[in-house]
């Protein structure tokens, strides 16, 4: 094992991403040693109790010996988070945090700037719709993409700091590439919080007709419907953050699906077999691409038994 990417490093927000990321960095040797804060008493109490580093009373007592603090909390915590931890950490230190939407944070982490400590936001991009101490592990970040946006215009220790950010990622088995935190903004508004919206409406309005069908939607939810109430199980707090945050990429991205629906509602209405072969054959390489990509498994059912389970079928 190589030497760790820093010696110490303080989490804030032990839930899944914090939670993965103490027990990644233990695994892989990324950091020396482990400080972690939450504001919930029951989730410092659960942290202590699975081992995932030394917990803290207070958030100045978990950074202030941290080379790199990680605010893994929802994005609109970051900015009150951040003010209150950038005056009790140490000068040349790096602070980063997990947020899925990018210019907010960055600009949330850059009202505590006072000039003293390196602001590097990232983003991994891995996940599940689980949240808490409980719900992490130490293999979420392998082969798994993490998004940096770095600030412009700064000078030779900050491009270290950057560096070794990089390397305590890569350690952690991600692939690091950087990104202008607009762009992020865009790419995640149509890859991620869409379907995240979509998912969320199509349970909403499932949940209204499970009465008027009393029963029948839940009891016959195959495939389709099923994978969006995974989706929809999703951490309410985080994503009302999202939507909050990321409103103009959303919006835009809202607007042209909406224009798409629109005309695939009008050739169902009309007969039109042929838009909808076209338009149907046009997603079938999408899927194809992303497979391709290694983002995802070409098995049937993605590699579902019969019983719905993951795992060897
Ligand atoms: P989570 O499991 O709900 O954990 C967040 C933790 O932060 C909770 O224990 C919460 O405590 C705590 N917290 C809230 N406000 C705090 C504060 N002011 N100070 C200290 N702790 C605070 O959520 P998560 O899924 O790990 O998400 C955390 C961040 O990761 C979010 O910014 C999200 O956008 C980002 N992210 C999530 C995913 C995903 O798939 N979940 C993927 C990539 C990035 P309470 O529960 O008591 O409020």
């Amino acid at each position: 094992m190589s030497d760790p990417s820093f010696e110490r490093i303080a989490i804030i927000g032990a839930g899944l991403i914090g939670s993965s990321i103490a027990r990644a960095a233990k695994a892989y040797g990324a950091a020396g040693s482990i400080s972690l804060y939450d504001v919930s008493d029951d989730v410092r109490a659960r942290a202590a109790g699975l081992g995932l580093g030394e917990v803290a009373g207070t958030l100045a007592d978990a950074v202030k010996d941290a080379d790199c603090v990680i605010l893994c909390v929802p994005v609109g915590a970051l900015e009150a988070v951040s003010k209150a931890a950038v005056p009790h950490m140490k000068a040349g230190a790096v602070l980063t945090d997990v947020g899925s939407v990018k210019k907010q944070a960055a600009d949330a982490l850059a009202s505590a700037d006072d000039g003293r400590v390196h602001i590097i936001p990232g983003h991994p991009i891995a996940g599940t719709e689980q949240s808490g101490p409980e719900a992490g592990f130490p293999t979420l970040f392998r082969d798994a993409w993490y998004i940096l946006t770095p600030q412009d215009g700064k000078g030779e220790d900050y491009a270290e700091a950057v560096q070794r950010l990089t390397e305590f990622w890569a350690a952690l088995g991600s692939k690091v590439e950087t990104m202008d935190p607009g762009r992020h903004d865009r790419v995640l508004a149509i890859t991620s919080h869409l379907p995240h919206l979509i998912a969320f409406n199509i349970v909403a309005t499932a949940f209204d007709m499970e009465t008027v069908e009393q029963g029948e939607v839940v009891k016959f939810s195959a495939g389709g419907f099923r994978d969006f109430t995974r989706i929809a199980a999703s951490d309410p707090v985080m994503w009302r953050d999202v939507f909050l945050n990321n409103k103009e990429a959303v919006l835009e991205c809202l607007g042209r699906f909406s224009e798409d629906l629109a005309a695939l509602q009008r050739a169902i209405r009309w007969g039109d077999g042929d838009y909808l072969m076209q338009e149907f054959t046009r997603a079938r390489t999408i899927r194809k691409a992303v497979i391709d990509a290694g983002q995802d498994s070409g098995a049937v059912n993605f590699g579902r038994n019969q019983n719905g389970t993951k795992g060897a079928p």
